[in-house]
């Protein structure tokens, strides 16, 4: 088990590995690394769990946002 990897590094055969993780934001240590999948638009992430809650909260947000600028041209009648 490699114990230290820069976050530009991560890949694919790293998922469900434990490692300290350097980033631009913080040094993670004892991070697995995860992949999430959005299931809206179907984008997929690959890092730590900490940044995978962002790539989440970040599609929800969004996706929310899209969805409801719909709902309320639809009240109003428009398109
Ligand atoms: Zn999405």
């Amino acid at each position: 088990m490699s114990d230290e990897e820069n976050i530009e590094d991560i890949d694919e055969q790293m998922i469900d590995e434990v490692m300290n993780v350097i980033s631009t934001d913080g040094y993670y240590q004892q991070a697995e690394i995860v992949k999430v999948t959005c299931p809206v638009c179907g984008e997929e992430f690959l890092g730590t769990k900490r940044h995978a809650g962002g790539f989440i909260a970040g599609h929800r947000a969004y996706h929310e946002f899209v969805n409801s600028q719909d709902m309320i041209i639809d009240n109003m009648g428009g398109i």
